[in-house]
């Protein structure tokens, strides 16, 4: 066995807070080799159990060891539409690289580095997109919102012999994965190569066209046979608390947006404007986050703080994540609270108040609940706060809905198993079942109701 883990080279800290390019820059040929060749091919395959959907890693990685590039990348497709996407973004070291036997004594295989290898080897030099002449059923099905859920979704359907059409509210489809997700984790050609690959397996895609205010659920139900609801967890939360509503207050989601999606880092070529500011607060431990902390870096800012309540060990982004903030210089206040945005007479953000927090005893959630320390009170100048506290599920399709159950949060209700919700005809997966969760779990729930649907389509059994 080769112990030796390879290590992905990466732009140098100093360098990619200059710019929006891609922070890790992807294993070479030999590399992939090499990195495979500590795989041991284990016959329980424990790495397997943790992966959502079920990649086959042993065997894609096998091929990798045998120079057989695109038969690894036929493997993984099998069971993982995006695995250019997934192999950037997965939390893999909480999914299959946790479970691998490696882990421990000498670090688990790179398993989300080459399936990010094998897809840019597919994409970069074969580029054998496969379009499978697929006998048409005469069914419709309508997918809303074009996030890694619907994206799934239609490609499934779409392989099963469904007319499909895509409906996004937003001018660009991809969901999170073009307007949340910035360009330097994942550059947005490689959503825009997926999509155009179910474009061309013929999927139709509507932008500018939101579910529920243009036409309903309902309409729907007229055209299509069936309906699948993705449309995810894209309601900003707020703290609550006084002078949010101060100019230079944003909420990740709006701030992330003008700069992934509607490019305002190029401002004026492109007509979006954001406030850059000098020294920028963002306040929550997630991974929107830490992607607001490293945007606001590369925008120029010369200070950003990180304000979270709990301790680094709670933080719930990826590890990989909070590493790169702080090679880029982000400052981690731990252990403290905003109670108060303050302005100046004009109405501007000034300064962040906060406060300290200690840790006591563990809260539902399992985590140590915190509490304040009286009378610690202090200031963080700030000209830009980011608010990236949660996000609650987009609920203009509910509300415009008669007859949809929803929780108490406003997610919508499914069948576990099926993915219907209470509408006859209408199934629902990723971010707007589960509440905010991870890309390969809103692919699995889109799978999981693309073949639900296809049974449905072909039983008319509800
Ligand atoms: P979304 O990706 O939210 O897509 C939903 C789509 O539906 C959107 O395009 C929306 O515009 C559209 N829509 C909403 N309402 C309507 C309507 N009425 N009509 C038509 N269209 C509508 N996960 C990871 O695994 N790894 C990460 O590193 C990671 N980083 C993240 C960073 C950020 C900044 C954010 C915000 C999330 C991150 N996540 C990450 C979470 C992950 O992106 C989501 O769990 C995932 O995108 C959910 O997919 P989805 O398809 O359910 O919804
Ligand atoms: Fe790991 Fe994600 Fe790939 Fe599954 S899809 S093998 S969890 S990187
Ligand atoms: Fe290979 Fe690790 Fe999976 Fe075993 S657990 S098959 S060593 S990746």
């Amino acid at each position: 066995m080769n112990k030796e883990k390879q290590i992905m080279p990466e732009q140098k800290p100093e360098e990619r807070i200059k710019n929006f390019d891609e922070v890790s820059l992807g294993f070479s040929s030999d590399m992939a080799v090499l990195e495979a060749q500590r795989c041991l091919q284990c016959k329980n395959s424990p790495c397997v159990q943790g992966c959502p959907v079920n990649v086959n890693i042993p065997a894609f990685i096998s091929k990798i060891r045998d120079e057989k590039f695109l038969d690894a990348y036929g493997i993984i497709k099998g069971t993982n539409s995006l695995p250019a996407v997934c192999g950037r973004v997965c939390p893999q070291e909480s999914q299959c690289e946790e479970r691998c036997v490696l882990r421990n004594k000498f670090g688990s295989v790179s398993i989300g580095k080459l399936e990010r290898f094998v897809a840019d080897h597919e994409r970069n030099t074969e580029n054998v997109l496969e379009i499978r002449d697929t006998e048409k059923t005469g069914k419709r099905v309508a997918v809303v919102g074009s996030g890694p859920a619907g994206l799934t979704a239609a490609g499934e359907l779409i392989s099963m012999g469904h007319d499909v059409t895509v409906f996004e509210a937003l001018h660009s489809p991809g969901g999170v994965l073009v307007y949340g997700i910035p360009e330097f984790r994942l550059p947005k050609d490689i959503v825009h190569y997926e999509i155009d690959a179910l474009v061309r397996a013929g999927v139709e895609i509507v932008t500018n066209r939101v579910i529920g205010i243009s036409e309903s659920l309902d309409d729907l139900l007229e055209k299509y046979d069936a309906v699948f609801i993705g449309t995810g967890a894209g309601l900003p939360s707020f703290l609550n608390i006084p002078g949010e509503n101060l100019q230079g207050v944003y909420s990740a989601n709006e701030y992330l947006t003008r700069i992934n999606l509607m490019k305002a880092y190029m401002f004026p070529e492109y007509d979006t404007p954001v406030i850059r500011g000098r020294r920028v607060t963002v306040l929550g431990g997630g991974n929107v986050a830490m992607d607001s902390a490293r945007t606001a870096l590369r925008l120029g800012s010369e200070e950003v703080h990180l304000v979270y309540r709990r301790s680094m060990e709670e933080m719930p982004a990826r590890t990989e994540e909070i590493h790169h903030a702080e090679e880029e210089g982000v400052i981690f206040d731990l252990l403290a609270n905003p109670v108060e945005f303050l302005g100046d007479e004009n109405g501007h953000l000034k300064s962040v108040r906060c406060i300290r927090m200690q840790l006591g005893a563990p809260d539902d959630s399992g985590r140590r609940r915190p509490t304040e320390v009286e009378g610690s009170e202090f200031e963080i100048e700030t000209d830009v706060a980011i608010v990236a506290v949660g996000n609650g599920p987009n609920p203009i399709v509910q509300r415009s809905t008669p007859g949809m159950e929803t929780s108490r949060r406003g997610n919508i209700v499914v069948d576990g198993r099926t993915m219907r919700t209470s509408k006859k005809g209408v199934f629902a997966g990723g971010d707007i079942v589960s509440g905010a969760a991870t890309v390969i779990e809103a692919m699995g729930a889109g799978r999981n109701a693309a073949s639900s649907i296809d049974e449905y389509l072909k039983t008319g059994q509800w």
